[in-house]
């Protein structure tokens, strides 16, 4: 029988927890991005419906401060940076605190999904160019 990742997915997390114990879990929320974040997420006061990827509770969070952070997006041709200030929650059930990023933010990384693309597209083109001299 194949083993399946639910199977072994707890006994990989606490394995990362116990390797690396400042690591903090992120939780993306896809139906946001960075334009809609400060809306639906930031400025928020009610019941949070999110699963703590800890313990994997329902409904009991709150809130526990913001962090700010460096974010790089495509802007017409060229990039911009933008500071944004991401919530964490904490998991009142475990004590895990997590952040909550939009869809379009890459945990850990200063650039955006949108850049990614956006230089993907244009290295890309770049090389079928040079393929045509
Ligand atoms: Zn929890």
């Amino acid at each position: 029988m194949k083993p399946t990742l639910e199977k072994f997915a707890p006994s990989f997390i606490h394995k990362v927890l116990r390797q690396y114990p400042w690591y903090m879990f992120m939780i993306i929320d896809f139906r946001y991005t960075f334009k809609t974040y400060s809306d639906n997420i930031l400025d928020f006061y009610g019941i949070w419906n999110y699963e703590c990827p800890i313990c994997h509770s329902h409904h009991r969070w709150e809130r526990h401060g913001t962090y700010s952070r460096f974010l790089i997006l495509p802007a017409d041709g060229l990039f911009r940076e933008e500071l944004m200030d991401i919530l964490r929650l904490r998991c009142t059930s475990c004590g895990h605190t997590h952040a909550i990023l939009p869809a379009d933010v890459i945990p850990y990384c200063i650039y955006s999904i949108g850049w990614s693309k956006t230089v993907l597209i244009f290295s890309t083109f770049s090389f079928l160019k040079s393929l045509q001299l």
